[in-house]
């Protein structure tokens, strides 16, 4: 008899684990089991496995072990707490983080697909017609095939199962690896890139900030030096922001190594990404491509983590566990003892501020490939306002795409808004239209003829008619029409959180933009980054101002990577590349940075700014938010929160109630603060308070991306 320290899978409970016991030897630190606590089933992680010890309850039986081997190895384990404690998060939240969903810990998991297969039954002795024959020699050289497989050779296996010829058994479904044609690398790298490539250390533990502008060469330095980890016989795990720059990275670093990597993204379903993780789990696989989660694949021998467009807010998590994978990439290498290269044209300040401190070691590539960058041209949208739509399609950007699409180049067009109308206004009243249960204004979708929230998704079946409702401004869908109207005989194609809800759709879209079946591209933030077309001519900015405006700290630093990306996508390949960047703010810093590819200068413009402020990275923040469907509520809880904590070395701001999201009042308290771990410490202790209240609801980020007001 052991007992055994449990968490469960809610995370609501008074405490982290409970104990339970059992006598089954097979249960071991790392498997699921079943537990009953107040009376319901509960599906449980095992923890802790000791000697029963004297408590001052009584410790009840585990019910079942669900799995029969540990789902998550030490290092994993570690990872979680690690989390926990770093994020002030759940434990358990943390173990659903870092197990695919087929593996987390959760009463309605649904199985792991099965196939059927069949072997030879070794004992086997009938006389076979020639068609039996046939398939019976097949399995004498392949050992075994899918039940499917068999019945292309012979159609009633079932027969041959019950005569004892063969065996029928099932194995869990698996990924089947497909030949991929190597293209080797047939240029001669730049000096810039041979040097960076010598710098970077396989088996140290160094974080290598690789500040290169677009098209200069990072990807190349990523693949030199995931060959030599690959030569080592080690993993690589290269990882990108979103799905959407996946297919691309994929493509790239398969062909280069002649290998089927692995991939892992949001955009799997639950058997695709358990067939990856398994592929990763059993060192099947050694090039993983990604996006976040990849980050917690379980690696038996990782070598490199890449890090490409580190400063892309997508890398951190928008949920508890608020992670930053940057974090978790670090706490990584150190087990494996592996270098973590960070790839950007626009670091985070917080990345380039500690290169600057010789805590990351800055590697520099300061030229692009083709020597050439794009020309930009600024457009004033205030003088632009006597066209019709003139705010959105300036004559000089109509002029451009005239003129790109005449010789048959292609065009991007980026505008950070989806839907149709932002904002719809009652006729009569003059009010903007919001979502009932969100402080937001509902987006008109022509596409579907509804009034959508972005943030809950709630949907009004109140239509919009022109006698009730007046729109103002532009999103994608609407733009791609006004576009379509003024170029009639082009081919029109969009992107956006609408047109990628489909599996494979991003793939879908980029592939047949890549392939020239249309000429126009336009899109939300999601194809300003990476993208990589030699067709591409020019790049429009529609509206550059959108994060500008914005009054959170980081929205500045934000917009100038959108603007550095969005024109690194113009002229990427022989032709020279233009950008057509509309702007209100000609003279913003951030503006003139983008325009002339200054990033150090923007880096010291925006330090100054976040030093007056005491702003990240001059300080740490800690945003904590109380929620529930009362107001008064969450403004008690955090108020008491407000009372117990106690720092004089940590500034708080708040509590501050902020907008109503899906029905629930927020109030927000900000901790701020030059030392981060005692903010963290003192923030677990507190919090610690509220753990045992079950009904209070809140929300801990550490390092928060931004705060929305
Ligand atoms: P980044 O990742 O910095 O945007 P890439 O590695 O994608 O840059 O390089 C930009 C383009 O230049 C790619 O098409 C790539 O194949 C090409 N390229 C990279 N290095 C070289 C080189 N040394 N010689 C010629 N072409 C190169
Ligand atoms: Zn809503």
């Amino acid at each position: 008899m052991k007992y055994y320290d449990i968490v469960l899978e809610d995370g609501f409970f008074f405490q982290d684990a409970y104990t339970y016991k059992s006598s089954n030897d097979a249960i071991k630190v790392g498997m699921r089991v079943m537990v009953t606590i107040q009376n319901r089933e509960r599906v449980g992680f095992v923890v802790k496995a000791y000697e029963p010890i004297s408590l001052p309850y009584e410790v009840l039986p585990i019910k079942e072990v669900i799995d029969e081997e540990v789902i998550l190895n030490q290092e994993l384990m570690d990872l979680a707490y690690t989390m926990a404690h770093h994020y002030v998060a759940p434990t358990i939240s943390c173990f659903q983080t870092i197990l695919p969903n087929k593996l987390r810990p959760k009463s309605n998991h649904r199985p792991i697909k099965m196939v059927r297969m069949v072997r030879l039954n070794p004992n086997h002795q009938h006389s076979l017609t020639p068609k039996q024959a046939e398939l019976v020699n097949l399995l004498e050289t392949k050992k075994r095939l899918s039940y499917t497989q068999a019945r292309k050779f012979y159609s009633n296996v079932k027969v041959l199962v019950e005569k004892g010829v063969l065996e029928a058994y099932e194995i869990e479904a698996m990924y089947e690896p497909q030949e991929i044609k190597q293209e080797t690398f047939n240029h001669v790298l730049t000096q810039d890139q041979e040097s960076a490539i010598s710098k970077i250390k396989l088996g140290s533990q160094t974080t290598y900030l690789l500040h290169g502008v677009t098209g200069s060469g990072k990807t190349e330095v990523y693949l030199h030096v995931a060959e030599k980890a690959l030569k080592n016989n080690q993993q690589v795990l290269i990882m990108v922001p979103e799905i959407s720059l996946t297919p691309q990275m994929i493509e790239r670093v398969s062909k280069r190594f002649g290998r089927d990597v692995a991939i892992y993204h949001s955009g799997l379903n639950d058997q695709e990404k358990y067939e990856q993780y398994k592929r990763v789990k059993e060192a099947k696989v050694k090039l993983i491509v990604g996006t976040r989660s990849s980050i917690f694949l379980p690696f038996t021998n990782l070598g490199l983590i890449v890090m490409d467009e580190e400063h892309d807010t997508s890398y951190k998590q928008g949920n508890t566990p608020y992670y930053h994978t940057r974090d978790i990439a670090q706490w990584r290498q150190k087990t494996h003892n592996c270098p973590l290269v960070l790839g950007s044209a626009s670091p985070s300040l917080e990345s380039y501020a500690r290169a600057l401190r010789n805590v990351y070691t800055l590697i520099e590539l300061s030229h692009r490939i083709n020597h050439q960058f794009p020309k930009v041209t600024l457009v004033d949208t205030n003088q632009q306002l006597h066209r019709p739509h003139g705010a959105y399609l300036s004559a000089p950007l109509e002029n451009a795409i005239q003129h790109r699409l005449e010789k048959k180049e292609q065009v991007v067009l980026l505008l950070n808004r989806r839907g149709y109308l932002p904002i719809l206004k009652d006729v009569k009243t003059q009010k903007v239209l919001e979502c009932p249960h969100c402080d937001v204004a509902l987006n008109y979708h022509k596409f579907d003829h509804v009034l959508r929230c972005h943030i809950c998704g709630y949907q009004s079946n109140k239509t919009p008619t022109n006698m009730t409702l007046t729109g103002q401004g532009m999103g994608t869908e609407r733009f791609a029409e006004l576009i379509q109207h003024h170029f009639p005989s082009a081919n029109v194609l969009r992107m956006d959180a609408d047109t990628t809800r489909r599996k494979g759709s991003h793939a879908k879209i980029l592939s047949s933009f890549i392939h020239h079946e249309y000429d126009i591209l336009i899109g939300t933030q999601m194809i300003a980054k990476g993208l990589d077309i030699p067709n591409v001519t020019l790049v429009g900015i529609v509206n550059a101002d959108a994060g500008l405006v914005h009054d959170d700290y980081r929205s500045v630093e934000q917009s100038f990577a959108t603007l550095l990306q969005a024109s690194g996508r113009s002229g990427r390949g022989d032709k020279v590349g233009e950008v057509v960047l509309q702007t209100f703010n000609q003279d913003h810093y951030a503006i003139v940075c983008a325009v002339h590819q200054k990033y150090k200068h923007f880096f010291k413009q925006e330090m100054m700014y976040r030093k007056l402020a005491s702003y990240p990275p001059y300080s740490f923040l800690i945003s904590v938010v109380f929620y529930d469907e009362k107001e008064e509520k969450a403004q008690v809880a955090a108020e008491l929160f407000d009372h117990l904590f106690i720092d004089p070395t940590i500034q708080k701001i708040g509590p501050t109630g902020i907008r109503r999201l899906s029905n629930r009042y927020r109030v927000r308290v900000i901790l701020k603060g030059k030392d981060l771990d005692t903010m963290i410490n003192k923030t677990n202790e507190v919090i610690q308070h509220y753990r045992q209240r079950e009904n209070v609801r809140f929300t801990v980020d550490v390092n928060p991306m931004g705060i929305e007001s």
